[in-house]
Formats: structure tokens, sequence, C-alpha cells
């Protein structure tokens, strides 16, 4: 299909700038795609389109008919899931079964939320004698939703679902570094039978076509994923218009290790869960607090599993893919340059496929330890595959340096002392807490989202749906 167009009432046709821009995959960095560079002009019709929607065919449908269209888009993704996995493996580099698992995640999101569409229910409240009140869950209107690189397809997935289940219409705009899944995710709902205006599709880049979408006046809600610096800005451009949005920020997250851990699945997921894409994932364990008792031998052994992960191209489909660009490469290595320089300890350090393209972004995983808790790789978002070990003495500390960041997204705490694991999950601020086990896999159903500089709402199960939806209360004076 040619994805150098944007979709407007379920018109495909060229941007108003008549402009393309070049998609390579991060794998070799080769062109693969040229995708449209939609502006302000497009922003301003999308929204147009979907406004007439949401007052239309749209917004008057059933929430039973609503949802029926979102699970066979649902199922329609899984018709398609070898076409879209290869698409967002080339796309954004990942091997291909971490792609395919998102794919199917994708289509989760679609079927969970066909499921949902006709459960969310108001409430009644008991008021004064003669009085009926109801608070009726509305939808918000026309939304808006910016979204990242790193999981395209999940990404339309996670933010779209909710919002079209609610009754909203939608203008999406993908990120300008990897959006092909978006568009052919976008075809495919057109084919299940989406009202025109309901899904609006403008890719473009972000000071253009998401400067604009956020500045809109003609929004009601904005979604956002992405880095907490544009995420201030959308967060400015929504409050000119008092428009409420929804901000999911990136993380630095602890996975903490007590000396009475089970070691081995433990080993097995904080090394997945920081290679996992390369490390581009807001929820990444970035950081492994340790404690100081178990700290060398579990760290030697963590460092002997982690020096065995292999990276490659996507079609290779190892443990871990490329970065998505040589700008995300080079911020990456500044990061390790940096900790070098410091003085860190490299404690172990992946694999580079020797086969692996030249013109390919790729970094080595690198494990670094111990890790000064002031210093950048303790504190900020690498976005890389790049762990750092911290000793901590007890239950006391390392809740001090868990919570020891500006971020607070997800933590993972392994002990097998259940008092501590709840003690734990209390005192820790982040949006996820997991106990003997780290992510989600998805987690369609499980609410997720930031503490602190990690963000504010909440998206995945119900909660992202009352996030989607506004209470107004109806109060009936019969006497
Ligand atoms: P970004 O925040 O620049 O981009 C995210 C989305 O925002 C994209 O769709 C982009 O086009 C759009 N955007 C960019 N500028 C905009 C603006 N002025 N107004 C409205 N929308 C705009 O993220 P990035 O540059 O792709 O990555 C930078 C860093 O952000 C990464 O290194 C990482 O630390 C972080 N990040 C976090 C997540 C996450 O899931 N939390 C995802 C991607 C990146």
């Amino acid at each position: 299909m040619p994805f150098d167009q944007i979709l407007i009432n379920n018109n495909w046709a060229a941007p108003a700038s008549n402009d393309t821009i070049a998609m390579v995959s991060p794998s070799d960095g080769k062109e693969i795609a040229r995708i449209a560079r939609g502006g302000a002009e497009d922003v301003d019709r999308a929204v147009r389109a979907a406004r007439r929607a949401f007052e239309g065919a749209w917004g008057q449908m059933p929430a039973l008919e609503r949802g029926r269209l979102l699970s066979r888009l649902g199922h329609a993704i899984l018709d398609h899931v070898d076409e879209l996995t290869l698409l967002e493996a080339k796309d954004t580099g990942k091997p291909l079964k971490q792609a395919r698992a998102d794919i199917i995640n994708t289509a989760r999101y679609f079927e969970f939320y066909g499921g949902a569409a006709d459960k969310i229910h108001g409430d009644t409240i008991p008021f004064l004698d003669g009085y009926t009140v109801m608070v009726l869950r509305e939808p918000r209107g026309v939304t808006g939703h910016i979204i990242p690189w790193n999981y395209p397809a999940q990404m339309f997935g996670r933010t779209l679902g909710p919002s079209l289940a609610a009754g909203n219409a939608a203008v999406l705009k993908p990120a300008e570094e990897a959006c092909l899944s978006c568009i052919r995710l976008t075809e495919i709902a057109l084919e299940v039978g989406f009202p025109p205006g309901t899904i609006n599709l403008v890719t473009g880049y972000g000071e253009e076509a998401g400067a604009a979408l956020s500045s809109h006046p003609g929004i009601d809600f904005l979604s956002f994923t992405g880095s907490p610096e544009v995420g201030t800005l959308v967060q400015k451009a929504a409050a000119e218009h008092h428009v409420p949005c929804v901000l999911e920020l990136g993380g630095k997250s602890p996975q903490i290790v007590f000396d009475d851990a089970d070691r081995r699945p433990a080993i097995e997921t904080i090394v997945s869960a920081i290679t996992q894409n390369a490390g581009q994932t807001c929820s990444a364990g970035s950081r492994v607090l340790v404690q100081r008792s178990i700290y060398d031998g579990f760290i030697g052994e963590l460092a002997g599993r982690f020096s065995s992960v292999r990276v490659g191209p996507h079609g290779a489909d190892l443990d871990c893919g490329p970065v998505i660009s040589a700008v995300q490469r080079d911020r990456v290595r500044g990061f390790l340059d940096r900790a070098r320089a410091d003085g860190i300890p490299v404690l172990a350090e992946g694999n580079i496929a020797p086969d692996a393209p030249d013109g390919g972004y790729y970094v080595k995983p690198t494990l670094f330890g111990p890790v000064p808790l002031k210093n950048s790789l303790a504190c900020e978002e690498v976005f890389g595959p790049v762990l750092s070990a911290i000793p901590f003495d007890d239950e006391a500390d390392a809740i001090r340096i868990a919570n020891g960041t500006d971020f607070g997204l997800v933590a993972g705490i392994w002990t097998s002392d259940g008092g501590r694991q709840l003690r734990l999950a209390r005192a820790i601020r982040a949006g996820q807490v997991f106990v003997n086990g780290y992510g989600a896999g998805g987690g369609i159903e499980l609410p997720f989202g930031g503490f602190k500089k990690s963000g504010h709402g909440r998206e995945k199960g119900f909660e992202a749906m009352r996030e989607f939806t506004v209470a107004k209360t109806v109060v009936l004076r019969h006497g």
C-alpha cells in the first residue's frame, strides 16, 4: 500500500504540503517507504472531520455496535498478523518474535475495548428526599493522540481502543521515525467499517503536525506518550484551551533484589526487561538495586547472563534489535561514553552479530555498576539497553533509592518475604509494582501510568475508559 497519504473522513489523500518524509529501517539504515508530511492545515481538516463524526453517525451509534466494530478490528488484525509483524519489524528494527507479540497485543486492545464499550456504567447517588441523581459517563468528544516510535502498533491500540470504545472520534499523529504499521492498521480499520471521520490519521513531524494537534482549539482531550520535554510542550499547548490530557513520559524503573529472592527467574527477567526493544521501553527496568549482602554474587551471575545477549537485525530474530535511529544511537552512546569517563565499571556487554549490516543503528547492551546515585545513569532515562546496578542495605534504603529519581512508572520487587512484598508495594511511588516478576507483556487489562515526571492519568484497562469519558451529573427533583 502507499504510505505517503493521510486519512481524513475516510479519504486517503496527499497532505497540503505535497511533501513526504523518508522512513528507514533501523536494521540497515536503508529507505523502506515515504510517509506524508502533514501539517496544520491537514490537522485542522482532520479535527473538523472528527467533530462531524462525533456529532453524526459515530456519535449516535449504540455502544453495543461500537464494541462490535472494535472487536471486528481486533479479529482483522489477527487475520493480518504475518504482514503486520514484518512491517513493524522492518520499521522499528525489533526482532520478529517481538514484533509478532506486539501485533497480537494490538489486536487484544481492540478485543478488550470492544467488549468494554457497553460496560462503562454511570452511578446513582443517594441525595435529598424527592430527588434522583444520576452520574452519566459521556465521551469527551474529539480526542487527539500523539504517540511515539517504540511500539507504534501497540500504541495505536492502547490509545485508540479506549477512546473509540467510549464513543469519541479521534485524530492520530504517530511518530515520524516509525509509523508504517499505524498507517496499515488505519486502512484495516476502514475495511471493517468505521464511519467517516471516526479515525483520522495525520503523519508528519512533531513540531508541525504534532504541535498543530496539541494546540488545536477543536480538540476536547489529548493523549500523549513520549519524552518529558515534549510532554511539557503538549500540556502547555493544551492548557491554552483548557484541554485535559493524559501524559505517559517514561521512567527509570527499579528492579529491587533482596537476599531471599529466587535468583534464576529474577536474573532472566531483569535481563530481558532492559534488552527488550533494545531498552526503548518506557517501563524498561533500567536500574537493578541489589541488597549489599548478596551484591557481588548476584551481580556476577547477572553479568554472566547479560553477556550472552545477542543483537542483530530484525530478520535474524535475536534477543535485541538496533535502536530506532542514528540520533537515538548517538544519544545512547553519549550515556555510555560519559559513564566510562566518570570511571563507572562496565560489568558486562552483549554482542552485536558480526553480520549485522554496517548502516544499522546498533549499540552494545551494557551493564554498569556500582553506579553512584547522583550519576546521570542512575537518574536519567537512557532509552537504550543500558542497565545500572546499585547496592542497598535494607528495606528503608531500597525504598529511598527506588523513589529517589524524578520518575515513577514501574517497579519490580524480588523477595520471598510476604510482609516485605506488601510493604514495598505500598511504599514505592510507581504506577505499577510487580512482585517476583516484571512487565506485563502488553497487560491490556492493567491500569498503567506514572507518578511525578513519568506523567499523569492512566492508560490500559477500564481506567483508560474513565480517562476518555467525563462525568455528567443529572439531578431530578420529582417530589
Ligand atoms: P518525542 O517526545 O520527541 O516524540 C514523541 C511524539 O511526540 C512523536 O509523535 C513526535 O512527533 C511528537 N512531537 C515531537 N515534538 C512535538 C511537539 N513540539 N508538539 C507535539 N508533538 C510533538 O520523543 P523522541 O524524540 O521520539 O524520543 C526522545 C526521548 O523521549 C527518548 O530518548 C526517550 O527518552 C523518550 N521517549 C519516551 C517514550 C515513552 O514511551 N515514554 C517513547 C519515546 C521516547
